[in-house]
């Protein structure tokens, strides 16, 4: 008999496979007696472990594939060198002889006495340094514990397994596809979490919300995931296993069949165009997005070029990406949003660059930040604006709540443009600029943002998790984070008529775009632009290409009028249900 597990399917796909539990769980260190007969054994021990770190970090950056090479090599360099300072390795051997205690302990005492030291720093650059002493004494410790950690787990060993663990980060989940892990499961987290967006992005079958999973599955059993329906099985029968991969053979052959009508317009069947662009976040994103026929990149989350590294990338390098990404995508526009740091993207070693926040979401994050941080922020909008000399380019905003704030960017941009005329820079000076609308306050006003916007693109998840006063990535909310409650229909309607109205386009690039059971009532809607995951791009088109805008909009009344989310969905499949011709 099977276990059937129900959690939140937030990356689809169906995946057989073994069980691989990840524990990120700090396991308690203590202090530990040895004799002096033990101590040479003991020094022995934590220099192998320091030696083994090193191997594994060493392993890790020969297997990165060229694509994200750049972005891991300088995080991976700086904790290999690291392992060698007397400060992080000679220290514990110290404590280790004049104490007698055990290697573990010693690491601990260490790296619990070299934090304290950072914390008390102002310089926020050695601050960040804390961030690295944290990571390489953790990546000793559990070495010397013997537990897994996600790079340095052997690819052999996760290779094709179904990694379990408590929860995980969006840099995890770059690191686990390397280790072409088969799926991932996860006891917390939500459907728009930034681990999420990215699984959804990498194509790994993944199922989060399943509580205290771990104690009921063991190591090396047979699982299946299937991220379509938010279901995990445990100890299946051989018809089930049968089952589902005859379901996975079918789903690779609709797939494919679907990619082959790549070339084919994105228009409905009386004739009116919609844009179908992609979201993407991974340098081997556009080459895929231009080959399945998007019509551009609606949202380029540039936080990815900030992930598992140690300093933030510097204008030459935000521009190389950019340029590599214009020439993949072979003049197809792209539109590049701006650092969207804070809530729950906090790269690695630049954790301690943002301020302490108890509310992060709602603190200091996108463009909040990147106006108090100039030094940051000012060489990747230099690049930006360098780029758009090579191509269609769009810079997008995140997060903003003023227009206070938007006119303090443009006042920044103009005097960049000033800069480059006078140095004779190439740019475009007619660069599209747009803003995220994501915050309720700005979905109200939109009519005033748009004044001085050139397009809007609608954050659905943000917009959804602040209007509802609900955490996106808290899956014990996930009931109420829902963008389709009439409150945020609202305020999506009010955006789409402040677009009519200034008579600028309207992209919707939050997740609600991805799901096709949504298409057909945002066509209802009067959406004609959306950004979605590149791997529901070819199902999107062919409902496109299905439905008659004619007939959708006599839907409209019906939907403004649905008065709680359970009635918007009895709207919503109804509206699936009926043919083109009936409304
Ligand atoms: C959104 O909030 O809907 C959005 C697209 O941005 P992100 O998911 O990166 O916050
Ligand atoms: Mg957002």
């Amino acid at each position: 008999m099977s276990l059937v597990l129900h959690g939140i399917g937030v990356s689809r796909g169906i995946a057989i496979g073994r069980v691989r539990v990840i524990n990120y769980a700090r396991p308690s260190w203590r202090e530990e007696s040895i004799t002096p007969e033990q101590l040479p054994a003991e020094l022995q021990r934590l220099d192998a472990a320091v030696a083994k770190a090193r191997e594994n970090l060493q392993d890790l950056q020969q297997q990165l594939p060229d694509s994200i090479r750049a972005q891991l090599s300088d995080f991976i360099n700086t904790h290999i060198l690291m392992l060698a300072d007397q400060l992080l390795v000679g220290k514990p051997r110290q404590i280790i002889e004049s104490e007698l205690c055990n290697a573990e302990w010693a690491v601990r005492r260490n790296c619990d006495a070299l934090v304290a030291m950072f914390d008390a720093m102002e310089d926020p650059y050695l601050r960040a340094r804390k961030e690295d002493v944290i990571h390489v004494s953790e990546r000793i410790l559990l070495i010397l514990s013997d537990q897994a950690q996600p790079d340095n787990a052997s690819g052999a060993r996760l290779r094709g397994c179904i990694v379990v663990a408590e929860d995980m980060s969006a840099e995890d989940v770059v690191l686990f596809r390397q280790r072409e892990v088969a799926a991932l499961v996860t006891e917390h987290g939500g459907r728009t979490s930034h681990a999420a967006i990215i699984a959804r992005s990498m194509q790994i079958p993944t199922v989060v919300g399943l509580h205290r999973l771990r104690r009921q599955l063991f190591e090396g059993e047979l699982l299946i995931v299937d991220g379509d329906h938010g279901v995990v099985l445990a100890e299946p029968d051989k018809k089930i296993i049968q089952h589902y991969e005859k379901k996975l053979r079918r789903d690779l052959r609709h797939r494919a069949a679907l990619a082959r009508l790549r070339s084919q317009p994105t228009c409905t069947r009386d004739g009116v165009a919609v844009r179908l662009q992609a979201n993407v976040e991974l340098p081997e994103d556009f080459a895929a997005a231009r080959e399945i026929g998007a019509a551009g990149i609606g949202l380029y989350r540039t936080e990815f070029l900030y992930m598992n590294r140690d300093l933030p990338p510097d204008e030459e390098e935000h521009y190389a990406a950019y340029c590599a990404a214009l020439q993949e995508l072979a003049g197809l526009p792209l539109c590049i949003r701006t650092l969207d740091l804070g809530a729950d993207v906090i790269p690695y070693g630049q954790a301690s660059v943002l301020p302490d926040q108890a509310n992060p979401a709602m603190g200091l994050r996108g463009i909040r930040f990147c106006l108090q941080e100039p030094a940051l922020f000012l060489p990747q909008l230099r690049a930006i604006l360098r780029a758009s000399a090579r191509g269609q380019v769009r810079l997008l905003v995140p997060m903003l709540s003023s227009v206070e704030e938007l006119q303090r960017l443009l006042s920044i941009l103009d005097g960049l443009r000033r800069e480059f005329d006078a140095q004779q820079i190439p740019h475009d000076p007619a660069m599209p600029v747009g803003g995220m609308i994501e915050v309720p306050a700005a979905a109200v006003c939109a009519d005033s943002f748009a004044r001085h916007l050139d397009f809007f693109a609608i954050g659905s998840n943000d917009l959804a998790q602040y209007t509802l006063a609900a955490d996106r990535g808290n899956d014990q909310l996930s009931h109420l984070c829902d963008p389709l409650h009439p409150a945020v229909l609202t305020l999506i309607g009010m955006v789409l008529e402040a677009g009519r109205a200034a008579r600028i386009p309207v992209t919707m690039c939050g997740e609600i775009a991805s799901e096709i059971d949504y298409t057909r009532l945002f066509l209802a809607l009067g959406l004609r632009d959306l950004s979605v995951h590149l791997d529901v791009l070819p199902e999107l088109r062919q409902c496109v290409n299905e439905s008659t805008i004619g007939e959708l909009a006599r839907w409209r009344r019906r939907i403004e009028q649905a008065r709680t989310p359970e009635d918007l969905e009895l709207v919503i499949a109804a509206l699936n249900a009926a043919g083109p011709g009936e409304g």
